[in-house]
């Protein structure tokens, strides 16, 4: 039995979002047109679009479809400095997603400035820090609410707060928090919000963007569709898909069944290799997300061995896993040479006790061969 605790990588689409894909394959018209197919095919959309409003507590009218989490966060990100053109100030932290990153490396170079805030050893940021770096010149502050590598959580009801007390726009990616932790954007008044399919059982190439109402978001795309701020006619099939994940995660968010597998699986290692460290361990982290580092050795010939025994986690983000940089990540809390020895084990609402069994039973074997170091 091959055991997949990537799903920080990617997820399995659920049966429900697949057939739903498979629906407006079949039923293939496109919203614009006016015939009866067109009509059938708006109003999948208009139900999609009311399942991610739910999902998030917003209004329908502040979800946009995307094609991705990446592009979600450009739009925000570019649309925010168009938005201010007057003020040239960024502040985000050291620990965002890659693509988020190398916008704000391509931003410094037309003439932005931006702070990267720095975390602590457990991967906490600190509201302190992000309100002594917010000035009248800030446009945007931009955090991620959950870490792809860690899984920590970022305080972003009180960044927020500071964001808006200073008047500046708040974005935040919320790729790998969506379908692990409940959102409530009535209760926590982000202006832009982003999430991904392919974290949360949808399938890849389909996303939304939360944009708060009354806030003009310049397109990246022009067009007519998704009320003119993104153009291009709509991944229907991928957009059907979305809506059902956020359905099935409202019926059961498998959220406390998935925390306590994760509970067995950090248990045992901690038992059985007990040089092994939790990275964030000491605070608080969305459920499914295991970031482990094993001493000085190297994450990658561990994972070698799991994958041979069909066992399938990551050393890190998929985009930067397989480069031989140290994550960066890591190396921001602080890790040094402990960031070259961690291992990303992240679970699903399809992960079983037989799976995290599985993984115990082998991975210690592993350690224990490579390092004689087993007590
Ligand atoms: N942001 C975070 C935190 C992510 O983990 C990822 C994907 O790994 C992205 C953004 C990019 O999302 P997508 O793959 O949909 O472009």
């Amino acid at each position: 039995m091959n055991v997949y605790l990537d799903n920080n990588a990617t997820t399995r689409v659920a049966r429900k979002s697949l057939d739903a894909m498979l629906e407006c394959m079949e039923d293939y018209g496109n919203p614009s047109s006016m015939h009866v197919l067109g009509q059938n095919a708006k109003k999948r959309l208009m139900d999609a679009r009311m399942q991610v409003a739910s999902f998030l507590a917003a209004s329908p009218q502040e979800v946009v479809f995307t094609g991705s989490g990446t592009e979600g966060n450009h739009m925000a990100i570019l649309g925010s400095c168009a938005l201010n053109p007057g003020k040239r100030h960024i502040v985000t932290s050291r620990v965002e997603h890659p693509a988020t990153l190398a916008l704000f490396g391509h931003l410094e170079k037309q003439g932005h400035r931006v702070t990267m805030l720095d975390v602590d050893e457990e991967g906490r940021l600190d509201p302190d820090d992000l309100e002594k770096a917010v000035t009248n010149e800030t446009a945007l502050v931009s955090l991620m609410w959950a870490n792809n590598e860690t899984g920590v959580v970022f305080p972003i009801g009180d960044a927020v707060k500071i964001a808006k007390s200073k008047g500046c726009l708040f974005h935040t990616d919320a790729v790998q928090c969506a379908g692990k932790l409940k959102i409530d954007l009535s209760r926590i008044p982000v202006d832009f919000l982003v999430f991904s399919g392919h974290k949360m059982h949808a399938p890849k190439g389909v996303g939304a963007l939360f944009v708060r109402k009354g806030i003009r978001l310049p397109p990246l795309f022009f067009g007519s569709q998704e009320r003119g701020r993104r153009g291009g006619t709509e991944n229907l099939p991928g957009i059907a898909a979305l809506g059902m994940a956020c359905r099935l995660f409202m019926e059961d968010d498998c959220c406390e069944r998935i925390g306590l597998l994760r509970a067995k699986l950090e248990a045992g290692i901690l038992e059985s290799i007990p040089f092994a460290r939790i990275n964030g361990g000491g605070t608080e982290r969305v459920p499914n997300t295991s970031s482990i580092r094993f001493g000085e050795m190297e994450s990658e010939a561990i994972l070698d061995r799991l994958d041979k025994a069909g066992i399938y986690a990551s050393s890190g983000a998929a985009c930067a896993a397989g480069g031989n940089q140290p994550s960066h990540v890591l190396v921001a809390m602080g890790l040094g040479k402990a960031a070259e020895a961690s291992i990303r084990f992240s679970l699903s609402r399809y992960t079983t006790e037989e799976e995290i069994a599985q993984l115990l039973g082998i991975l210690p074997g592993i350690v224990e061969q490579m390092t004689g170091r087993m007590q």
